[in-house]
């Protein structure tokens, strides 16, 4: 039960204090404009699943696009390399919903971690399993080792109710064949993924097989080394909207952010950290979580680089 950081994320909370409150709660899903921009909590959870943290590290919040991760290792370990003929895994350029690069790319997306590519992976998940949210939450559930995370159903009517954009992605990538899930089963398994809620200590332990080279938490393989690999170089490269560059940059790790508040991160064979506080950059990612995630790699010296 060793908490080799705990001295780090002590002093990393004191010196971000300031920076919660800065930047704006996501206000285009009205569940998520009313959660206080002054959260702030962030968790580390070492490879044997050892997890502690600072600030309100147990504070559940919506995962929102942080499941993307987990959706595209649960696809990935099911059918392998025939995935990535369906969904890109180059950088966008472009915020995480836009439509402009599907007709010139025949309705294959960038990436799995923008919404088009998560319409994608969600729609093969469901297709192969029957039931694509409820597979993430059993995985969620197990690896956090929490069976009470669930999903919070007003959050996913909201997104339902202002879901146009979303459902326009699912609607013109199926009218190229890269969708067949009846678009409103999609969406309905798509925004309940999004509304998942679940705590720092619970993604960190979760995001451990990242660590692990593939490796769930009772020693099975979901993935494998190589596979794991792929899915921390998409997050590297993909995996903070269109601030990825900025984001390997200032922190150096595999990294996906959600427009909750919330960014896992890997370090490869060391350990996984979540980070929430609600207030977004204009890129959509966590002000005061991207600088937290600087400030961890500054002072341990663990990036990939
Ligand atoms: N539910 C959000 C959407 O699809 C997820 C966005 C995000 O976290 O990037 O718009």
């Amino acid at each position: 039960m060793v908490q080799s950081f705990l001295p780090v994320l002590e002093r990393i909370g004191e010196e971000i204090e300031g920076l919660a409150g800065r930047g704006r709660p996501a206000d285009y899903i009205p569940a998520l404009a009313a959660v206080d921009p002054n959260r702030f909590g962030m968790a580390v959870a070492e490879l044997d699943g050892t997890v502690y943290g600072v600030g309100e590290w147990q504070q559940p919040f919506s995962t929102q696009s942080v499941t993307k991760v987990f959706t595209l290792a649960l696809d990935l370990a099911r059918e392998g390399d025939s995935l990535w003929e369906h969904v890109g895994r180059e950088p966008s350029g472009n915020p995480f919903n836009s439509l402009v690069q599907l007709e010139y790319e025949h309705g294959i997306p960038r990436n799995p971690f923008i919404n088009a590519g998560a319409l994608v992976v969600t729609d093969r998940l469901h297709r192969l399993t029957g039931d694509a949210s409820g597979n993430l939450l059993d995985f969620l559930r197990t690896e956090s080792a929490n069976q009470d995370l669930d999903f919070n159903r007003d959050v996913a009517a909201s997104e339902t109710a202002h879901g146009d954009r979303n459902a326009a992605l699912a609607h013109f990538m199926a009218s190229y064949g890269n969708i067949t899930t009846p678009v409103p089963t999609l969406l309905r398994e798509y925004f309940r993924q999004c509304a998942i809620e679940a705590s720092c200590a619970d993604l960190a332990v979760a995001t451990g097989f990242l660590a692990r080279h593939g490796i769930r938490g009772d020693g099975t393989r979901l993935l494998t080394r190589s596979q794991a690999k792929q899915v921390n170089a998409v997050m590297m490269t993909c995996g903070t909207y269109d601030a990825a560059g900025d984001f390997a940059y200032r922190v150096g790790l595999p990294g996906k952010s959600g427009v909750g508040g919330a960014i896992i991160a890997v370090v490869p064979g060391r350990c996984t950290l979540c980070v929430w506080s609600p207030g977004l950059d204009d890129r959509g990612n966590s002000v005061a979580g991207v600088a937290a995630l600087d400030r961890f790699t500054t002072i341990t010296g663990l990036s990939v680089f």
